[in-house]
């Protein structure tokens, strides 16, 4: 009688359990809804910076789907779905929304396009490409992130992201070229391995500047002639591109 009454007890407990996950997971939902909107209202604010008004609703779509908190460690989980860098362990932070779905707009990728990350980092920006793109190759110098990385996405689904451990200066030769390469780590010059790996019509999008000085997002463009021209678009703050170039 004791041992039906605890298992009766520990079946209350685990539906309690899924009852309190689920209204969790609707919660985020909703605070996912609410940071589209907080994103729209930024892009509004810097319009005249990144010369639109509006995001493609595609890369919109995106943000309103992939579950950020799933990206970042559980002590800033409840955090998730502020418009704000968050600590993802190792000195390092998974990028501000607003600013992940300015770059991934600015890629103006396709379902066709295979597409290059430097700093996997938490693998959000992974999955919000993974989500617009055929494929997406990504990697991170930092060992023990980009495993976590692996796994996350693993358990999550995305199929078509590639994680490898090294040093990105020197892009993934091997799946070159791309139609769209993002680095979400701040170099003191565009790293010309990565303009080699870039197709003809494709756009790399990527912070520069150094560590204690001002950074700027740079979009660089390759014509169809392999012409190579570069715009800045945005005063930004990121972490170091790191590495032994
Ligand atoms: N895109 C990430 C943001 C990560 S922050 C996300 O969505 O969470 C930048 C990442 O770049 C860090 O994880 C850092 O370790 C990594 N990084 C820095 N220098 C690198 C290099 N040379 N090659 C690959 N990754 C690098």
């Amino acid at each position: 009688m004791h041992t039906r009454f605890s298992t009766v007890l520990s079946g209350l407990a685990v539906l309690c359990l899924c009852l309190t996950n689920a209204v969790a997971n609707q919660d985020f939902d909703a605070q996912r809804r609410t940071l589209v909107k907080e994103i729209e209202a930024d892009v509004t604010e810097t319009s005249l910076y990144i010369g639109r008004t509006r995001l493609n609703d595609r890369v919109l779509a995106a943000m309103a789907e992939v579950p950020r908190h799933e990206f970042v460690p559980k002590n800033v989980r409840e955090q998730a779905y502020l418009n704000r860098p968050l600590p993802i362990g190792y000195s390092q932070t998974i990028s501000q929304p607003y600013i992940v779905a300015l770059m991934t707009d600015l890629l103006d990728v396709d379902a066709s396009s295979r597409v290059l990350e430097v700093g996997t980092g938490s693998g959000y920006q992974a999955a919000i490409l993974a989500r617009l793109c055929r494929s997406v190759f990504s990697i991170e110098i930092i060992e023990p992130l980009g495993k976590r990385a692996k796994g996350t996405l693993k358990t999550l689904g995305y199929g078509n992201v590639e994680v490898r451990i090294g040093d990105g200066y020197y892009g993934w030769q091997e799946h070159a070229p791309y139609d769209a390469i993002v680095v979400t780590a701040a170099a003191n010059h565009v790293p010309p391995p990565l303009v080699r790996q870039l197709k003809p019509g494709g756009r790399m999008i990527i912070p520069v500047g150094g560590r204690f000085a001002v950074q700027h997002l740079v979009l660089v463009r390759k014509n169809q002639h392999g012409e190579v021209t570069s715009k800045q678009i945005l005063p930004v703050r990121f972490v170091p591109l790191t590495g032994g170039h």
